[in-house]
């Protein structure tokens, strides 16, 4: 029953005439009335907003250049000069030298693939006999699971340390084995927002001679101007000896449009086993850089309009602003009883958790007052990113956190309305819709696994009392097959 598909998808046609400009505006801000409302800062790590300044010059850039085609750098020499200046930058932020090559791509995800499919190219090429595997921390980003999925690589994942949330250097050193390409190192890892012991890792990379990434796609553009701030970073990027390649996302704390990152390799060696070659196509001699064939111009001159426009000093500006924020927000956790920030947070991505009061009825009371917040889990935790569009917002965060605690601790109050639920339902995974988690919510308790709380507060309670992660991964991915599908329109109330 848990797999049975549903599989009603609304047929809608082609449309027959077309329509007039005012008629499609006005239904794309109809369609936008139901999202999130992030202008408002209360929605995090979805969206990364920089102010209208920035907004002008991105949006200015990405409509001049929406039409171009990254594939070809010699039909567009803009686009090549973009491209090259944004890596050389980010190469810059990042320690680099005058080897230091690399490529934007559509986000960290596929930065992330390139990585791992440049290791297994290069690691076949010294010894075709190898079969490629990965060591990451638990905490490292499922792009690593999806890559080693993707291009058949064994994915082994070592348990963090359970009270700093870092990787455990000694736990990963006992993985590695023959077959091992490459180790992984996150700055910072998103979870807990803790920066990995990069140095410790790098030694490990360089003793046992193998590759290294180290993936800052949420600390890239933030770690650097944090560090210069005066904070506590642990080194993270090329000045680690050990690190071989890096990918750092434009499109969160470089505050670019959407489909912007960048991947670094320590040298043009490395980055070679990333490119694609094929010269038998009765189309031509086909070369391609990262995994988009066609690759949006109009996301690389917003990236390359966005980095010149703030230059060192606006991105330090926008950056003392949310560490600040970010430290108050922080102050404030640690002083409200029955609640914690986990670990040692390096910059302003972190979570709050409890060993005291149920954290997730927290969150509920927190999405009843209109904020978009993270559920995570192992262990059970709120997650905050915070960013410049945030900062505005934080004053009321607090008082809004401090206020769903006390209500939580009120034995009276435990129970959840209908809403509430909702509002959890929603935060367990950014893909799902509410109507989609609500139906999940109805299955899983249909399924009636083992303990199965009767409120649904505890999502992930829930989840973690089903029988066996193949029926929960079924569920998961005809969910998301529906999401991939029109929505069924709702009946008209007669
Ligand atoms: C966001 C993120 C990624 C993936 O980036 P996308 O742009 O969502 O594909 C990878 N690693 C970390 C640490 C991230 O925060």
């Amino acid at each position: 029953m848990a797999n049975k598909q549903d599989n009603n998808t609304p047929k809608i046609n082609f449309p027959g005439m077309g329509r007039s400009f005012e008629e499609i505006t006005q239904d794309l801000d109809q369609a936008s009335a139901k999202d999130a409302k992030w202008m408002d800062g209360k929605t995090f790590s979805l969206v990364f907003y920089a102010g209208e300044e920035v907004d002008k010059v991105a949006k200015h850039a990405y409509k001049a250049f929406a039409y171009e085609n990254g594939l070809n750098p010699t039909a567009f020499p803009s686009l090549r000069k973009f491209e090259t200046e944004v890596v050389a930058f980010s190469a810059d932020l990042m320690n680099g030298d005058s080897e230091t090559v690399g490529n934007m791509t559509s986000g960290g995800t596929e930065s992330i693939l390139c990585a791992v499919k440049a290791a297994k190219t290069y690691a076949l090429k010294q010894n075709p006999n190898v079969k490629p595997e990965i060591v990451v921390p638990q905490s490292a980003h499922p792009a690593f699971d999806k890559a080693c999925y993707y291009f058949g690589i064994n994915l082994i994942h070592v348990p963090v340390d359970p009270t700093t949330f870092r990787a455990d250097v000694q736990a990963m050193e006992k993985e590695i084995n023959e077959n091992t390409i490459m180790i992984v190192g996150s700055a910072p890892a998103y979870p807990q927002g803790v920066v990995d012991p990069i140095e410790e890792l790098g030694q490990l990379a360089v003793k046992h001679n193998i590759l290294m990434h180290v993936d800052a796609c949420v600390g890239g553009y933030m770690l650097p101007w944090v560090e210069a701030l005066g904070y506590n970073v642990p080194k993270f990027d090329f000045r680690v000896p050990g690190v071989t390649s890096m990918s750092m996302d434009l499109h969160k704390y470089g505050y670019t449009a959407k489909g912007a990152s960048v991947v670094l390799y320590k040298n043009a060696e490395l980055r070679k086993s990333q490119y694609f070659v094929y010269t038998g196509w009765p189309g031509g001699i086909y070369a391609s850089p990262a995994v988009a064939g066609t690759r949006p111009g109009g996301s690389i001159a917003a990236a390359w309009a966005v980095l010149n426009f703030l230059g060192k000093d606006g991105y330090m500006q926008k950056a003392k602003e949310v560490m600040d924020a970010a430290m108050k927000v922080r102050k404030a956790v640690e002083s409200i009883e029955g609640i914690e920030i986990l670990g040692n947070p390096h910059m302003c991505v972190m979570a709050i958790g409890s060993d005291k009061l149920p954290i997730y009825t927290i969150g509920d009371e927190l999405s009843l007052k209109g904020w978009h917040i993270d559920r995570q889990q192992n262990p059970e935790s709120l997650h905050l990113t915070i960013s410049w569009g945030n900062v505005k917002a934080m004053d009321q965060f607090v008082t809004d956190l401090q206020e769903a605690v006390a209500k939580t601790k009120k034995p009276s109050l435990h129970k959840i309305t209908s809403k509430a639920t909702v509002g959890v339902v929603k935060g367990l995974a950014k893909v799902l819709s509410e109507e989609q988690m609500t139906k999940l919510t109805q299955m899983l308790s249909k399924m009636g696994g083992a303990g199965l709380p009767k409120r649904t507060a505890a999502m992930y309670g829930m989840m973690g009392a089903l029988p066996n992660q193949g029926d929960l991964d079924q569920l998961i991915l005809n969910m998301l097959d529906g999401l991939n599908r029109p929505e069924v329109p709702r009946k008209e109330k007669a």
